[in-house]
């Protein structure tokens, strides 16, 4: 792995040359030899480990994507295909000698246990997390001890790019869960010898419990879920609590939506914190590892900033799965560098990026590493529900979440599709549940909302109603799910 601190000032040539060089090393000693899944995959389309010498060239190979890891009739485990499993012959057919020969000197000199021992370490999966999602079945990602080192220096590149002092006391709020939010903090705990407390959420501790301990640890950093660190916040404005300890605000997990930074920034003034900075970032289980915006002092969304030794993404049309132009919107495609265990490639990530890739230097902290639009559409946050047709429309549900999460006047939100009467034969119906701010009107609100719903969606919501602030966090169960409950599709299924 590179030095950090060398990469982020490289320019766009010399990381060109390093993740062509990494990547010809890691399709024909890692990829194909030891991936049962992309060995079959390229083979099936005629594609050889010396076809790929540059970056250009994976566009050559085909994509993979989530529907590769679920579970067939005929392969019940068809996420194991996907874990690097070397063994001798394998390693002795694919290796160059000068990759063998420290294997063959320590068998020599020590034995062959020790190369066991040292190919366990660098292979065998000692730590999984899970893809989230209610409709399909969970999916493990297996992590190595050699992938355990690369979260923690990710890790240590997140607390980097964020600027984050190693004095800093964290708060995590993220669920406590095998996911890779709550984990990828962790795991920069570790890596910094910062000092960071995890709360488990608020299905654990509950929001008074999270708020007493961040209290009382003077968190300088909270972390977690954009839905609940806003939750966190409102309920300590409204019983007048001290946070002032709190500079940074870390969202991660879901979409930040247009409009969060703001409300956030708002909170905790109220809260004696001053001058915050709120940070959205990015990850999903199969990158196992996560990358950040960088400080401003408007907050802005400078975009994910990446690590071009650790992976290479494309932005592909996600009807043709063609490379698109530079700077264009379309979906990202993930290929890893250093990855071992669980293995994607070449993998689409079903997130939409409206303005793909940056390649130019950050305008802000003059990194050279490119950086993905913080404008980010994200297939994990609403998998099971996102495009559904209603009243014989598709709707996608992030955009109505959008103009909710961005209305001044909204405090929480809830969508729920029904049939008329509750009659299977009967026509869509769509009512949006809103909590309003205190003071603000709920007729006007109602016809902002059909309006807006109207012109950007070509939707009306056949009913608007209001409940208390409380009553609705019950209803999204803000402190009891994994997940607030935005969407309820109780249409019967036909
Ligand atoms: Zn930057």
């Amino acid at each position: 792995m590179s030095s950090w601190q060398r990469l982020q000032r490289m320019t766009r040539e010399e990381q060109r040359d390093m993740q062509d060089h990494l990547l010809q090393r890691y399709v024909r000693e890692q990829l194909i030899p030891f991936s049962p899944f992309y060995r079959e995959l390229f083979k099936a389309h005629g594609v050889r480990p010396e076809h790929i010498k540059t970056v250009a060239d994976l566009r050559r190979l085909p994509l993979s994507q989530k529907r590769d890891l679920l579970p067939t009739a005929e392969t019940p485990q068809r996420f194991k295909q996907f874990v690097l499993q070397p063994d001798a012959a394998a390693i002795r057919a694919a290796w160059p000698l000068q990759k063998k020969l420290p294997l063959l000197w320590q068998k020599w000199t020590q034995g062959a246990e020790a190369v066991r021992a040292r190919i366990r370490a660098e292979y065998a999966p000692c730590f999984m997390t899970f893809t989230t999602g209610r409709s399909a079945e969970p999916v493990p990602f297996f992590y190595s001890p050699h992938d355990i080192q690369n979260l923690h220096e990710t890790g240590r590149r997140l607390v980097d790019v964020m600027g984050l002092e190693t004095e800093y006391r964290i708060a995590n709020v993220f669920p406590y869960a095998p996911h890779l939010a709550f984990w990828q903090v962790f795991f920069a705990g570790q890596a910094t010898g910062m000092m960071a407390l995890s709360t488990g959420g608020g299905k654990v501790m509950g929001s008074s419990g999270d708020l007493r301990a961040i209290t009382r640890l003077k968190a300088d950093v909270l972390i977690g879920v954009p839905g609940y660190v806003y939750h966190l916040l409102r309920r300590a404005a409204a019983e007048h609590m001290d946070l002032s300890s709190i500079r940074c605000v870390v969202l991660g997990a879901e979409r930040v939506p247009p409009g969060m930074k703001t409300k956030i920034v708002a909170l905790l003034q109220e809260l004696g914190a001053k001058d915050v900075r709120v940070f959205g970032t990015y990850g999903f289980t199969e990158a196992r590892m996560a990358f950040a915006e960088c400080p401003t002092p408007g907050n802005d969304y400078t975009g994910y900033h990446l690590y071009p030794d650790l992976a290479i993404f494309e932005v592909v049309d996600p009807r043709t799965g063609e490379v698109v132009p530079e700077g264009h919107d379309g979906e990202l495609v993930f290929t890893p560098l250093n990855a071992r265990a669980s293995t994607v490639f070449r993998y689409r990530t079903g997130d939409l990026v409206r303005g793909g890739l940056r390649h130019e230097p950050c305008p802000h902290c003059g990194r050279t590493v490119p950086r993905i639009s913080s404008d980010l559409t994200r297939e994990s946050s609403l998998k099971d529900l996102q495009l559904l047709k209603v009243k014989g429309t598709l709707v996608n549900l992030e955009d109505c979440a959008v103009l909710l999460g961005g209305m001044p006047e909204v405090e929480e939100w809830q969508i729920e599709l029904r049939k008329k009467d509750d009659d299977p034969l009967e026509v869509d119906e769509m009512t949006v549940h809103l909590a309003l701010r205190e003071g603000c009107a709920p007729e006007a609100t109602a016809a902002r909302v059909r309006e807006t719903f109207h012109t950007r969606l070509e939707l009306t919501p056949n009913h608007v109603e209001f409940l208390g602030l409380e009553s609705m966090l019950r209803r999204i169960g803000m402190e009891t799910e994994m997940k607030e409950r935005r969407f309820v599709d109780a249409r019967p299924k036909s």
